[in-house]
């Protein structure tokens, strides 16, 4: 089984979500059975108590689940049902270790974030990802937010303990635009340096910009953020966001995403997808 971790850089609301679910639907179309995690960093148990203004209204899984609204996207980009468990939130995990430490089965350790909160994170998404060929795991929030520090060191942990071509992680940055007009690389390279500060190093980045990054940025990213230059890609601005999987897919995402895991052999034959 394939493992796709999606981290944000920079800000929220830049389309990390969506890349992840375009990336879907390229694997799904080459003919793997894909489906997705998505993590939620904030302590509320589920999203049936969150604020629709403040966070869009809730989205129901067939199991009744009350999820966060990317699961939606999920659901439609893979055409897939998901359950409750595909939607991680912290207020899930420490309920459980919780639970546990009440009910003794811890025999008398001391209960700590690591190993237990991370043990019951790389839990969830082995459960979750069961069955598929490829998962695909979107964390929440930004890199460098407190609340997602557990779960990029079970994402650590996670890829320590499996094999090197079974992961692959993606980071979704924004690459503004300086008054010159000039693409700028800074805040991506400031991100993917809080990323390998913490023990991750990406293998793909894809740049949120207005337009398609031009080559001189692209190769500018690959020297600062140590990846080659055909493993920086561009989610530029689109009118209708179901056009982002084509545009993934006319810069070759889904090949480099399938050469990386070792995929292509599997994969149908381009004119069949
Ligand atoms: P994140 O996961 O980073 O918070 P989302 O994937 O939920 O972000 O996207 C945030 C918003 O940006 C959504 O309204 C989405 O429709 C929009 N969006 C994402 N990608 C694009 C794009 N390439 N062009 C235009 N709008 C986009």
């Amino acid at each position: 089984r394939k493992f796709i971790f999606v981290t944000g850089g920079v800000m929220s609301g830049l389309g990390k979500g969506i890349t992840a679910a375009s990336t879907g639907r390229l694997l799904a179309n080459a003919g793997f059975d894909v489906t997705a995690v998505k993590i939620d960093p904030y302590l509320n148990v589920d999203a049936g108590t969150m604020n629709p203004f403040q966070h869009g209204e809730v989205y129901v899984l067939k199991d009744g689940g009350e999820v966060d609204l990317d699961l939606g996207n999920y659901e439609r980009f893979l055409d897939i049902d998901m359950t409750s468990d595909h939607n991680v939130t912290t207020g899930k995990v420490y309920r459980q270790v919780i639970e546990k430490e009440r009910a003794g089965d811890y025999l008398g350790k001391t209960v700590q974030i690591i190993p237990h909160i991370t043990d019951d994170i790389k839990r969830r998404v082995r459960e979750a990802a069961a069955g598929s060929d490829v998962c695909i795991i979107e964390v929440g929030g930004t890199v460098g937010d407190i609340e997602g520090m557990p779960y990029l060191e079970a994402l650590r942990q996670f890829a320590h303990e499996e094999d090197d071509d079974d992961i692959l992680f993606a980071h979704v940055t924004l690459v503004p635009y300086s008054k010159n007009g000039e693409q700028k690389t800074k805040p991506t390279q400031h991100s993917v340096k809080e990323l390998r500060s913490i023990g991750l190093q990406p293998d793909v980045l894809v740049g949120r910009c207005p337009d398609p990054l031009d080559a001189q940025t692209r190769e500018k990213i690959a020297l600062f953020c140590d990846v080659p230059h055909e493993a920086v890609f561009s989610n530029p601005d689109v009118e209708d966001i179901y056009h982002v999987p084509l545009r993934l897919q006319e810069e070759e995402l889904d090949d480099y995403v399938m050469d990386y895991l070792g995929l292509e052999d599997e994969a149908a034959p381009v004119g069949q997808r």
